[in-house]
């Protein structure tokens, strides 16, 4: 039972989908902005599920993202340390910062679903 309720939670965060319904989206649309920083909607488009308790909900998500970025960190590094091992440090770190300054803006939606996720 809590094995299908993990993969069920799972698999809403990394739909980015509502933890009520799991149909919802809880970010809008917005493919004609390249880059644009995204938007979330106030309450679930299916369910009216209101993600934004109170004032502050989402500081904690900001943990959950930096806890992302770490991961993403370790992995390209072991990936490059082992993977290439002419490469230098100083190149590893600047790779490092490529991946995770281009992995911000899924870590923010990813973060904020899991956020909703753990603290409903
Ligand atoms: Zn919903």
């Amino acid at each position: 039972m809590a094995k299908k309720n993990f993969l069920k939670i799972a698999k809403t965060c990394l739909q980015l989908k509502c933890p009520n319904c799991g149909e919802g989206k809880v970010f809008e649309v917005q493919a004609d902005k390249f880059l644009a920083f995204p938007e979330m909607h106030k309450k679930c488009p299916k369910c009216s599920y209101r993600f934004d308790r109170e004032p502050g909900y989402f500081l904690g998500a900001m943990f959950v993202s930096y806890a992302l970025a770490v991961a993403e960190g370790l992995i390209s590094f072991f990936i490059l340390k082992f993977g290439f091992p002419q490469l230098e440090y100083f190149s590893i770190a600047c790779i490092i910062t490529v991946v995770i300054l281009f992995c911000a803006i899924s870590n923010y939606k990813l973060a904020r679903v899991i956020w909703i996720n753990l603290f409903p």
